[in-house]
């Protein structure tokens, strides 16, 4: 029986089809440290302001250096700051 897919699959398509030998960076939540799944939705804070979306729309998140959230997470955080 074939394995089933898993994440660090479906993370190695998305390394590939960018095309970088380079790439090895994955989407790492911000606020608990966990890598964020490709079919995750994510929250972006750049300098924009804030914005949902996931890697599966923008595979280059993978590597921004701006803080990213799973969106529960960073729902969470919001809670934290509005005390
Ligand atoms: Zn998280």
């Amino acid at each position: 029986m074939p394995p089933p897919p898993d994440a660090s699959r479906l993370i190695r398509a998305v390394t590939v089809r960018n095309g970088q030998a380079s790439v090895r960076r994955r989407a790492r939540c911000h606020h608990c440290g966990d890598v964020i799944g490709v079919y995750e939705p994510l929250v972006l804070l750049g300098s924009d302001g804030r914005r949902e979306t996931s890697l599966t729309v923008e595979p280059q998140l993978a590597m921004t250096d701006e803080p990213v959230f799973h969106r529960d997470c960073h729902a969470a955080r919001a809670a934290l700051d509005v005390g």
